[in-house]
């Protein structure tokens, strides 16, 4: 699986951020010369009938750019021309302080790049956070580097191979909600994992507040919108990846299978009002990603199952509650079991992941 790595660049001598901001500007300049040359060619652009039309002209323009980085600023004006074919609006322009290179040509060494600049081979070194250390080892890709403000950053694509999923003895199922964020069960009602949403979703609207009270003050005393510092978004990504990380951990130790519900494939506006609610409080779909791509970096199956009723049915006996509403007790009319709501359902959900397909209409992937 590719994972991209975002790494702050230390402090560069003069001379290398000279380097960097001459290459920057030969390739935005490049870009818009492969833009134009795709307004000449009069066919639609691909890499070939292009790179033919233009490539010996504009290879020779900017010798100080490598050769595989000319050809990524073709590539680069085939997908903005493609996007633009798509959207509409202006002639695209290309204005990023962005530059592109091959995996090919950079090396990782000493917690830093050495790439390709100005004909010369330049060191530059980073920042490496400690969790990014053991994905070094892996093979690269495509290597950006991009001025955000006044500081520079590397964008490091890695291939990093996936762990061959383990055969689980059974399985974890995951309810994810409103009063509770998360309450994972095994088939048998036993509970392994509970995370309480209430304060936690109540301090990130706090949050929210904070950034938009700060907005509105910053409007009216400069009339712009100021940049927000995005805390209650930090907020909520640093608990995500906590959670997610919890949650395939213990299923790894466990030897479990994770079984979510499946509700990715619900279009947005049909989701019902309630649902619709409760995926603004939080943000579910990103906690979702990241325990797909962490079970993945583990070796732990992840199983979709139909989310179809699992709260209103008796985990025990399987029977249909209809007039189940928000009572945080489950209450069997038919057999008289008694289980605490979201843990039903979650109950309900690992028991799904061994119904045959057509029965929990589930997708196995
Ligand atoms: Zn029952």
């Amino acid at each position: 699986m590719k994972l991209t790595l975002k790494m702050k660049m230390r402090p560069l001598t003069r001379n290398k951020e000279w380097m960097l901001e001459q290459s920057i500007g030969a390739f935005r300049a490049c870009v818009n010369d492969w833009l134009s040359a795709i307004a000449q060619l009069g066919e639609k652009p691909n890499r070939g009938n292009l790179h033919r039309f233009a490539y010996r002209r504009i290879r020779d323009k900017y010798p100080q750019l490598h050769s595989n980085v000319v050809q990524d600023a073709m590539n680069l004006a085939i997908e903005i021309h493609r996007s633009w074919l798509k959207n509409g609006g202006n002639f695209p322009e290309f204005h990023s302080d962005v530059i592109y290179f091959k995996g090919i040509d950079v090396k990782i060494e000493n917690n830093g790049l050495v790439v390709p600049l100005m004909g010369k081979r330049v060191y530059l070194p980073l920042y490496v956070p400690k969790k990014f250390k053991k994905y070094l080892q892996y093979k690269h890709g495509r290597v950006i580097i991009k001025r955000i403000g006044k500081d520079w950053y590397a964008f490091l694509s890695i291939n990093v191979p996936e762990k061959e999923p383990v055969k689980p003895i059974g399985a974890i199922g995951v309810d994810l909600g409103y009063y509770n964020l998360l309450v994972a069960s095994d088939e048998k009602g036993r509970e392994v994992m509970r995370v309480q949403g209430d304060a936690l979703i109540k301090h990130k609207e706090h949050l929210e507040k904070l950034t938009a009270r700060r907005q509105q003050r910053l409007m009216k005393k400069f009339g712009i919108y100021a940049k927000t510092n995005h805390k209650d978004k930090k907020f909520v990504n640093d608990l995500n990846h906590k959670i997610a990380k919890e949650l395939v951990l213990k299923a790894k130790q466990l030897n479990r299978a994770i079984v979510l519900e499946k509700l990715k494939g619900l279009k947005r506006q049909k989701r019902p009002k309630q649902l619709r609610k409760i995926l603004h409080r939080w943000s579910y779909a990103d906690l979702i990603t990241k325990i797909i791509y962490k079970a993945k970096l583990h070796g732990v199956p992840v199983i979709f199952v139909s989310p179809r009723g699992t709260s209103k049915m008796c985990s025990n006996c399987g029977y249909y509650v209809k007039g189940f509403k928000n009572e945080r007790v489950f209450k069997c009319p038919k057999c008289g079991f008694q289980l605490d709501r979201d843990l039903n359902a979650a109950r309900n959900i690992a028991k799904r992941a061994f119904l045959p397909l057509e029965a929990s209409s589930s997708q196995r992937r």
